[in-house]
């Protein structure tokens, strides 16, 4: 848990947003910027940053993420047309929360990675 941090807060109750998911190791919430039909953010529960600082201790909860993203895009029924997920990591990639976390987007054709 971090003081300020925008997904540590929405988790713990403190500001609105809606999760969707949390099975104790991450959850999920809608993108409030949504690019995208559906916008899903998957996010680690422990507050941790930026992939820099991953371990051997932290790499399963990175791959849980993405076990995550496969059941909420089907529950979103993206099952059928498929998605994208993004994991920006710092200035370059216009990252603005400093808490990893995964974009799932989908339900429209995204075109093409530019
Ligand atoms: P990043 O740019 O760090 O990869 O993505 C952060 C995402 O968090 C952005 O797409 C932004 O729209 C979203 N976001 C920022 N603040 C909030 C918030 O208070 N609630 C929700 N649901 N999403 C947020
Ligand atoms: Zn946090």
């Amino acid at each position: 848990m971090a003081e300020g941090c925008i997904f540590c807060r929405i988790l713990r109750g403190e500001v609105k947003g809606e999760v969707l998911y949390n099975d104790g190791q991450a959850f999920v919430i809608r993108d409030i910027r949504p690019r995208a039909p559906v916008h899903l953010l998957i996010i680690p529960v422990q507050h941790f940053t930026y992939l820099t600082y991953l371990n051997q201790a932290t790499e399963p909860m990175v791959g849980h993420l993405f076990t995550v993203a496969e059941e909420m895009a089907k529950r979103e029924g993206l099952g059928a047309n498929g998605y994208r997920l993004v994991m920006n990591q710092g200035k370059d990639s216009g990252q603005e929360v400093a808490h990893l976390h995964l974009h799932l987007l989908g339900g429209k054709h995204l075109g093409t990675m530019g």
